[in-house]
């Protein structure tokens, strides 16, 4: 996919190209978690995937309200970035047999996603507000604050893990 396609004229044309690039990766990132959950093996880091996932599922429900509020069909279109992420998220995580080395390379991939998606959502919110969609922005912002919480959370038992082997 080209960076302008002919589709894409207006800022309109901008903002409903990158919201179904944000659909398109989190629906992406519900099949990802499901596999990170079943792949998991500390009990609070299989939790956090849960309640991210759960998270998740709110978020593209969001996404489609803000389809809805805009008047704009629902839909995605392929992401490649995300795609690519996720990816080398599998091809890390499958060389890995150790299973406390295993959960370091799940957090280090979750946060690549979470890291993605914060990167994705500051633009659509500003070009919402710029359209007079503040109806969307607040639903937009509303993802973007659960992305930085599960970042931050990850950055959390990250540090616990590297504690405790310190100790
Ligand atoms: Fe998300
Ligand atoms: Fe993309
Ligand atoms: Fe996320």
């Amino acid at each position: 996919m080209g960076w302008f396609t002919p589709d894409i004229k207006t800022m309109d044309d901008l903002f409903v190209h990158q919201l179904r690039d944000i659909y398109y990766a989190e629906n992406q990132i519900t099949k990802a978690l499901r596999q990170m959950i079943a792949k998991a093996t500390d009990q609070q880091l299989k939790a956090g995937f849960e309640k991210h996932l759960q998270e998740t599922k709110v978020q593209i429900d969001r996404l489609e309200q803000v389809f809805k509020l805009h008047g704009v069909d629902i839909g995605g279109v392929s992401c490649p970035a995300i795609d690519g992420i996720l990816t080398e998220a599998n091809e890390i995580v499958g060389e890995v047999a150790d299973k406390a080395v295993l959960d370091a390379a799940l957090i280090a991939a979750a946060q690549a996603v979470e890291h993605y998606e914060i990167s994705r959502y500051g633009t659509p919110i500003a070009w919402a507000k710029e359209l007079g969609r503040n109806d969307c922005a607040i639903l937009l912002a509303k993802n973007l604050d659960e992305e930085k919480a599960t970042d931050q959370k990850l950055t959390t038992m990250a540090e616990g893990r590297v504690n405790r082997r310190a100790a």
